[in-house]
């Protein structure tokens, strides 16, 4: 840690550092190119050349940064800090270009080298720190605080591998590690001045001081250092360049001395080893928990470490007196994930600095805000007491404390009532107890958040009654976002340029101005020049996945696309099944009204989730005979394409007529592809789920194809569910079943699929498949008869970027701000 007596030395040069206002920008890339690089020429790979701009912009990233940070400290303002296992950042240089306003200057630099910005920002290779919606959230949230100009810190680990790479081998889905920082990682820059110590295992002593106090000393650890790892996040033409700080476990000093001095050489490595593994690899399971230790370790590590950065700054600022700690910080946790952050920000400042446990707990239950990601209560994390005995002993002393607390407050509420305080406990009791740390979360922080209305009114009436009704005040609405300047400035240039040229290009930084476009919905040049961006799109994503899936698909057909992480609740199922009615009413000649389209599939299952797996295998098998049957080819063609990634979204998107979000209604929490989908004109059909709701509510019923249960229905439905009756009395999905059942789609594969043809069939599927499959038939066909009718269709399109403009996550984190951090602007 710093000698706070040691005299600084304030190096000045970075304010000579390069300014975006001077065209130094084609020296800096050729300076990188040829010396900090050391190449003479271009070759093959686009490599050194990416390296190359990627420093000549970081360049014009660090200064800003530290200006950014530098303003944060002399301000003494309220600040932020965004807890996340997850960053979902994909590329970074497209970005970082369009952020600073340098594309011009780029295209210029890169002309030198005979090649342009797009081709350069193919070599780079996505950041893969996250699973899903959860993880693309916290990034595009970064985005939106940089541009808002307000002052948040991410924090988040350095996976040394991320999301792994998928690939399809024979239709099965095939995991290979994503070893994404080979060939370096140059926006980051580390920061081992400022590691911080992570405590784990051991034992706790407590001693009693003359004044009667109880000191708890945590002793005897394994203690891990904490290595931060900082990326710049620069706002929207701003000047703003906030931080994402990833931590990266090392091993400290003393394994290698103490152990080794006592000649036990490989127990030394072994235990090197052990610290390294922390930050490894990136658990890949989406939205259910898994329950491994090396886990909980990650969680604490971020949790802890980020405090740790956070308090040392404080202190290094304003001494150990925490009085006004709270009206000048809040953590943000994301998910549960971090949850462990109320106990750990206790133990330090009881342990650490030695306040009162009840100064602490106020402080505490001042800064933590909490939000909620899900429903599915396999999700729930749970954590056993015994584990955490053995890792964490000093906070689950400080859980139990918590807990007994909360519990003579419950018991103030209910009186006598012992069922509530059993169902409200912190402790699940059992034979083996675990920790509920959803019930943590909740009870250490000023604010839980739902992430879209329903699923904020169903986490109150449902899953968090007890706490609604303890502390009502506690639970808020703040609905997702995604940043429009990745969803649709980046991924969709020649669309933002149209849209640009009608209504200015103001909707960048101020995406409520996109409504503007709904004057020209009518207008027939318009919707020309709407057709012949989309038709280009699509040609991009038909080489895409010529390319990747040796499939064909034809830019005059209806693009029908679901991609996100597989999961039965997400009911891509569904959507196959769909596919082999439409299929099968090619084979049976009913073709009269059949409206061309290629179906596109896309996302990852847990590697662990055997029914998500045998979900890719059964929509790769119905490609393979659907697009080998020259029947099918005028009408159909379907394609699995694997890796999806936020890279690959960003060609997917644009490109889409027809937005799957199918869910069962009440299990998605909000979903964000959806709303990536409607930015770009693409028309959604789906269920009354998560944001589902709010983008019909903006577009209107007319362009939005609704079906199925709503959640309320659906909850009724499990009651008496009897799929077997829907089969028998609805002739599509009886011939579905039929075509299914007799093996059509593996001849050489008996009964692979009888685990899905099973779960179809029974009363106890909580997806209801057979259920919604009749409405949900009945709205694709409304919607392949309104985009027969072109013009009807552009007005629908043009209507849906129109009305997308709530779902700015500019929006999103402007209510975070304005109801749960209460921050000010920079500048
Ligand atoms: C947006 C996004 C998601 C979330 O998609 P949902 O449809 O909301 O589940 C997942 N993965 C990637 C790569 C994304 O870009």
């Amino acid at each position: 840690m710093a000698n706070k007596s040691a005299p600084v030395c304030v190096v000045k040069h970075w304010q000579d550092a390069p300014k975006i206002d001077e065209d130094t920008l084609t020296d800096d890339l050729t300076r990188h190119f040829y010396y900090t690089l050391g190449r003479d020429k271009v070759g093959e790979s686009r490599l050194y050349l990416y390296h190359a701009l990627a420093l000549t912009i970081r360049d014009r990233l660090v200064a800003r940064c530290r200006a950014t940070k530098e303003h944060i400290k002399s301000q003494k303002t309220r600040k932020a800090a965004y807890l996340s296992l997850e960053f979902l950042m994909g590329r970074a240089l497209s970005n970082a270009v369009i952020n600073l306003d340098l594309h011009e200057q780029v295209q210029s630099a890169l002309q030198e080298y005979c090649t342009e910005l797009e081709e350069v920002a193919e070599a780079e290779h996505d950041a893969g720190l996250g699973n899903g919606g959860l993880g693309r959230l916290a990034a595009c949230f970064l985005d939106s605080c940089a541009s808002l100009a307000l002052p948040v810190i991410g924090y988040g680990l350095r996976y040394e591998f991320g999301m792994f790479n998928q690939t399809c081998e024979q239709g099965h889905q095939v995991e290979q590690p994503d070893n994404w920082l080979r060939e370096g990682h140059p926006w980051e820059l580390a920061a081992p001045e400022q590691a911080r110590r992570v405590k784990f295992f051991g034992h706790v002593e407590v001693h009693t001081d003359k004044q009667g106090r109880q000191h708890h000393e945590w002793l005897d650890t394994q203690d891990v250092l904490a290595v931060p790892y900082d990326v710049p996040v620069p706002g929207y033409r701003n000047g703003v360049v906030n931080t994402l700080r990833l931590w990266k476990s090392e091993a400290t000093d003393e394994f290698d001395l103490t152990e080794f001095n006592a000649g036990s050489y490989s127990e030394a490595v072994a235990k090197k080893n052990q610290a390294e593994q922390i930050t490894m690899v990136l658990y890949p399971n989406d939205a259910s928990e898994n329950g491994k230790e090396l886990r909980l370790r990650q969680q604490y590590f971020l949790s802890s470490a980020s405090l740790q950065d956070v308090i040392a700054t404080w202190v290094e600022q304003y001494g150990d007196d925490f009085k006004d700690f709270a009206d000048f910080h809040v953590f943000q946790l994301n998910d549960t994930h971090p949850s462990i952050a109320v106990a750990e920000l206790m133990r330090i400042l009881l342990d650490d600095y030695e306040l009162e446990w009840d100064e602490a707990w106020k402080i505490t239950t001042s800064t933590m805000a909490y939000t909620n990601h899900t429903l599915l209560p396999e999700a729930l994390e749970r954590w056993s007491v015994s584990l955490f005995q053995r890792l964490l002993p000093r906070l689950l002393e400080i859980i139990y404390e918590i807990n007994a607390r909360f519990l003579s407050e419950v018991a103030l509420k209910w009186p006598g009532d012992i069922e509530k305080q059993r169902a409200l406990s912190l402790i699940e009791e059992s034979e083996h107890p675990q920790i509920r740390m959803a019930y943590l979360a909740i009870v250490g922080s000023y604010s839980v958040n739902g992430v879209a209305a329903l699923h904020t009114e169903l986490l109150k009436a449902g899953l968090f009654n007890d706490f609604y009704q303890l502390c009502p005040e506690k639970f808020n609405n703040k609905t997702n976002g995604v940043t429009p300047r990745r969803w649709l400035s980046h991924c969709n240039p020649q669309l933002a340029a149209l849209i640009s040229e009608k209504i200015g290009d103001g909707w960048q930084a101020d995406f409520s101005k996109i409504s503007e476009l709904r004057r020209f919905y009518d207008n027939h040049a318009f919707q020309q020049q709407w057709l012949a961006v989309k038709q280009q799109n699509k040609r991009r994503l038909t080489e895409l996945v010529k390319q990747e899936c040796s499939v064909e698909f034809d830019p005059d057909m209806m693009f029908d696309v679901q991609v996100k992480r597989i999961h039965e609740y997400k009911r891509q199922l569904l959507n196959i099944l769909h596919v082999i009615h439409l299929y099968d009413r090619v084979c049976r000649g009913e073709v009269s009204g059949l409206v061309p389209r290629c179906v596109l599939f896309g996302g990852k299952a847990a590697p662990g989730y055997y029914m998500a797996k045998k979900i890719i295998k059964l929509i790769n098998n119905v490609a393979s005979v659907i697009n080998n049957d020259p029947a099918a080819k005028p009408y159909l063609r379907v394609a699995f394409l694997p890796n999806y990634n936020v890279s690959k979204m960003e060609v997917i998107c644009p490109a889409t007529d027809l937005s799957e979000q199918i869910s069962t209604a009440g299990k998605e929490a909000s979903g964000t592809g959806n709303m990536k989908f409607m930015m770009n004109g693409a028309v959604t059909i789906g269920t009354l789920d998560g944001a589902n709701i709010e983008i019909r509510d903006c577009v209107g019923a007319d362009n939005f194809y609704l079906f199925g249960l709503t959640a309320e229905e659906a909850q009724q439905a499990r009651l008496h569910y009897q799929p077997l009756k829907i089969i028998e009395s609805n002739q599509d999905l009886n011939r579905v079943m039929t075509l299914l059942e007799s093996g059509h789609f593996n001849l050489f594969e008996p009964n692979i699929f009888d685990d899905i043809i099973n779960s179809i069939k029974s009363s106890s599927d909580p997806w209801l498949v057979a259920q919604d499959f009749p409405s949900y038939v009945e709205s694709q066909e409304h919607a392949a008869q309104a985009y027969k009718d072109k013009e009807h269709w552009l007005r629908m399109s043009i209507l849906n970027t129109a009305a997308s403009g709530k779902f700015s996550s500019d929006r999103t984190i402007q209510e975070y701000s304005d109801d749960i951090w209460r921050l000010s602007p920079m500048q």
